[in-house]
C-alpha cells in the first residue's frame, strides 16, 4: 500500500483533517465506549415506543445494536467500505422484527438526536491553526471515520466553533469507504479541486489516518498527542506533530521547496 514518496512536490493549496483526536480532544471524554451511542439510542427506543411498534425490551434493543454494530463495522473493515448510522439502524430494527421499510430513516436520525459527547472539546490551537491557515490562503477539508452522516458531526464542529473553517467535510458512513481506502481522500480532493500532491492530510491513526493519506499521494502529518500511544505498524508519515500549532512552520517549509 506504501509507495515511495520521492515525488515531484507541488505547491500545497489543501489542508485536510481527520476530526476525533486531531482537531478534538476526547483525553477528557466522560462517557466511554457503548454508553456514548446508548444516550442517543434511548431516545430511539422511547420514541418507537409511542409510534406503537412492537419493540423489544429496551436491553435487548441496545444489546441487538451493539452486536449489529460490532458485525457490520468488523465486516466492513476486510474491505475499508463504509458503514453508515442508517445501516446499523436498519439492521437493529429488522433483527428486532420491526417493519423497517414504512419508517422514515430521516426521521429516526433526527430523533436519535446526535450531540457532542461530553469532555470532549477542541484542541486549545485548533481554532488559531485554523484560523491561520484561512489567512493564508489554504483550503481546508476534513475527512472521519465515523458511521453518523456528516450534518450529524457538523452539529459538534458547530458547537465547538470549527465549522465555518472547514470548506469540505465526509464522514465514511456518508461516502461508503473509511480511511485508509483511497477513495474517501479522493472524494474531498474533488470536492476542493485539489491534486493529490497539493494536499496536506493531519490524522492521529498510523493506519487510517497515514497509510491512506500515503497511499492517496498526500504529504501525511501524524498528530501523536501525549494521551495517545498508536504503534505506526509499517505506516511512515511524512512529518510528526504533537500540536496542531507545529503544522504551520512544516508548510512553511514545503512552501519553499
Ligand atoms: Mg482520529
Amino acid at each position: 500500500m506504501y509507495r515511495s514518496k520521492q515525488r515531484m512536490t507541488q505547491h500545497i493549496t489543501a489542508v485536510i483533517f481527520d476530526l476525533d483526536d486531531t482537531l478534538i480532544d476526547w483525553s477528557g471524554q466522560e462517557i466511554h465506549g457503548a454508553a456514548i451511542g446508548q444516550r442517543h439510542l434511548k431516545q430511539l427506543y422511547a420514541y418507537l415506543m409511542a409510534q406503537g411498534e412492537a419493540v423489544p425490551a429496551e436491553e435487548d434493543f441496545l444489546d441487538c445494536f451493539g452486536e449489529v454494530l460490532v458485525r457490520l463495522w468488523n465486516q466492513a473493515k476486510l474491505t475499508w467500505a463504509g458503514v453508515s448510522l442508517a445501516q446499523v439502524i436498519t439492521q437493529t430494527l429488522q433483527e428486532s422484527g420491526l417493519d423497517v421499510a414504512q419508517m422514515d430513516m430521516d426521521t429516526l436520525l433526527r430523533v436519535y438526536n446526535w450531540q457532542p459527547v461530553p469532555g470532549v472539546r477542541p484542541y486549545s490551537d485548533a481554532i488559531p491553526t485554523l484560523q491561520t491557515l484561512r489567512q493564508q490562503g489554504y483550503k481546508l477539508g476534513l475527512i472521519t471515520n465515523a458511521m453518523q452522516p456528516m450534518w450529524m458531526r457538523d452539529v459538534e464542529l458547530e458547537t465547538y466553533g470549527l465549522l465555518p473553517y472547514l470548506d469540505a467535510r465526509v464522514t465514511s458512513g456518508d461516502t461508503g469507504y473509511m480511511k485508509p481506502h483511497p477513495a474517501i481522500y479522493e472524494r474531498v480532493l474533488n470536492l476542493l479541486a485539489v491534486e493529490p500532491t497539493q494536499a496536506v492530510f493531519v490524522g492521529d491513526r498510523p493506519e487510517n489516518d497515514i497509510a491512506g493519506a500515503n497511499a492517496a499521494g498526500l504529504t501525511s502529518v501524524l498528530i501523536s498527542p501525549p494521551h495517545l500511544n498508536y504503534q505506526l505498524n509499517g505506516a511512515r508519515p511524512d512529518y510528526t506533530i504533537k500540536r496542531l500549532s507545529e503544522l504551520l512552520p512544516i508548510l512553511e517549509r514545503l512552501e519553499i521547496k
